[in-house]
């Protein structure tokens, strides 16, 4: 399947299934060898990272944990517009090294959000793991220690991430096209 219809859109196979794998593997084998000895808590963002959580957890081979959390993102009351609140995490951070598994960085302004709710609980460390960062969209300063892949700004479906709820289950991830 080189390309994929989702709703009033065309989407192409831009990065295939094995490089992927390739990619995924090696940053859990640097999570390996810098995190040796640190019993690292790993929180995944539900639901975009579920499929990139899955397959890096296969390669970790350190003693760890592994915990779900979700934004919920509501319009707030307050000038700022959205406001996003983290659920779901209920282990004890304080003082253990927490690894964020996210699907992509975009802008940055999830992540952002997400590790000052965490720094809150008093972690020794926080570290990112993003499957995509797309660089040239990024708005904040963040210190993504590993990525599997920078990609280009254009928007992309498939291996966990949606079009508007659809096309998470697609093993290999697909670049929209322009038409
Ligand atoms: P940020 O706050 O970094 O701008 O946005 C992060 C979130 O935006 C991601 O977790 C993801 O849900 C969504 N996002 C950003 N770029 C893309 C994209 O190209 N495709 C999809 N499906 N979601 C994206
Ligand atoms: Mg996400």
């Amino acid at each position: 399947m080189d390309t994929i219809r989702i709703k009033d859109k065309t989407f192409a196979v831009s990065i295939p299934e094995a490089d992927i794998q390739r990619e995924v593997a090696r940053v859990a084998n640097e999570i390996n060898r810098d995190l040796d000895g640190q019993n690292p808590l790993f929180v995944s963002v539900l639901n975009g990272a579920f499929m990139f959580t899955a397959d890096l957890m296969k390669h970790i081979t350190i003693p760890c944990e592994i915990s779900f959390v979700k934004l919920v993102s509501y319009a707030g009351t307050s000038s700022t517009g959205i406001v996003k609140e983290v659920i779901g995490l209920n282990e004890d951070i304080e003082g253990r090294t927490v690894v964020i598994t996210e699907d992509i960085v975009d802008t940055g302004l999830t992540m952002q959000r997400l590790i000052a709710d965490l720094e809150k609980h008093r972690p020794r460390a926080i570290h990112i793991a993003s499957l995509l960062v797309k660089p040239g969209k990024l708005e904040v300063p963040l210190d993504i220690r590993y990525v599997a892949m920078n990609i280009p700004n254009d928007f992309i479906v498939g291996y966990g991430l949606d079009y508007d709820g659809w096309g998470r289950n697609y093993r290999d991830i697909y670049t929209v096209c322009n038409e």
